[in-house]
């Protein structure tokens, strides 16, 4: 394996190319390199088989260059010696030895450093996981990106002649359980995809249940895609999904507390009154507007334009984005009307 791309921010940190940015990530991220992307199919990626953009090099709205494996390799190991990075992530693109290959960069970077690694991948029998595990990966992530067995099918299955199932990607989260233990494990979701915020909760809800950890993307369509036309989620539903994740994951409150609208699904009440929030949030100082997913990991830029709205902020919040980040939650009246049973 000579070559591997790496995200235009991360290049940036280890000093293989030049780019000015507010916010510098705080984790390498590695991707797989195949000139031809990857034989799967999922209706947001341009690296998707019938994404119809020519070159590769490109994976949500970000930029990833090639570069070859023995530098990139040697400016990770620099870059913790001097303490700028915290973790390294490499995403598995499905092509011809990408499982050798994985196993190969993993091995290659981990034998004779302790560097906190991470694979975000689709799914692979028990005992390439266990062989990952025994090298010293340290968190595996399996993306369900879908909130419902029927999205999933039309972004990354059947419908849309991907290769995955529902029901595959959930046995693999387990089994990645098994091996890599609790707090080890993570899934993504993807906020905007057709689903209504009650399905949305629901399904975190039962993520969490399981031990998973979650992270949140808001939906980015990108030129080339299937989804390309595909609207984004408002800043209004995405601040929502960041609030019930964290009320969630940090046990204030279990998706049978909030209410929805009937029809919209929509979320209409918390349990709990707004100044409660606002104090939670300003305990919080604002985390559940961060990044999620690993630690250590703060993707900066990866689903916002630079001076646009930020979905998930890469660096602690301002005094301004925390009152402004509330001001969003409650732009929107909640009527005691509109609440009703989950
Ligand atoms: S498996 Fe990953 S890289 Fe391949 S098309 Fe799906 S999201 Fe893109």
């Amino acid at each position: 394996m000579e070559n591997i791309r790496i995200s235009a921010g991360s290049a940036s940190l280890l000093g293989l190319q030049s780019l000015k940015m507010e916010t510098l990530p705080t984790c390498v991220h590695l991707l797989q390199y195949s000139t031809l992307g990857c034989s799967a199919n999922c209706a947001f990626c341009p690296q998707a088989r019938q994404s119809i953009i020519g070159n590769k090099k490109w994976l949500s709205r970000v930029s990833w260059p090639r570069f070859p494996w023995n530098s990139v390799k040697t400016r990770i190991k620099e870059a913790f010696k001097k303490g700028i990075c915290l973790r390294v992530c490499l995403q598995t693109v499905l092509c011809n030895s990408w499982i050798d290959d994985m196993i190969y960069t993993a091995r290659d970077l981990l034998q004779d450093e302790t560097v906190p690694m991470s694979i975000a991948m689709t799914p692979v029998n028990r005992q390439t996981m266990e062989v990952l595990h025994d090298i010293g990966v340290d968190r595996i992530g399996i993306a369900l990106d879908a909130s419902s067995k029927g999205i999933f099918s039309k972004i990354k299955g059947k419908k849309i002649s991907g290769p995955f199932r529902w029901e595959t990607h959930l046995d693999a989260l387990h089994e990645a359980l098994e091996v890599f233990g609790k707090g080890r494990v993570t899934t993504h979701l993807i906020v905007g995809l057709g689903e209504t915020e009650k399905q949305f909760t629901r399904l975190m809800q039962e993520i969490h249940e399981q031990d998973i950890t979650l992270g949140l993307f808001a939906f980015t369509p990108v030129r080339g895609t299937a989804l390309s036309l595909h609207p984004r989620p408002t800043i209004e539903c995405y601040r929502r999904m960041q609030l019930a994740r964290f009320l969630i994951t940090r046990g204030f409150k279990k998706v049978d507390d909030f209410s929805f609208n009937k029809i919209t699904g929509k979320i209409t009440g918390w349990g709990m009154s707004r100044a409660k929030i606002e104090q939670i949030v300003h305990e919080s100082k604002g985390r559940m507007f961060e990044t999620t997913g690993c630690p250590g990991c703060n993707r900066p830029f990866y689903t916002s334009k630079p001076g646009g709205t930020i979905y998930n902020h890469p660096a602690p919040l301002s005094n301004q984005d925390i009152t402004s980040a509330i001001q969003i939650l409650f732009q929107e009246e909640i009527h005691d009307g509109d609440e009703l049973d989950c």
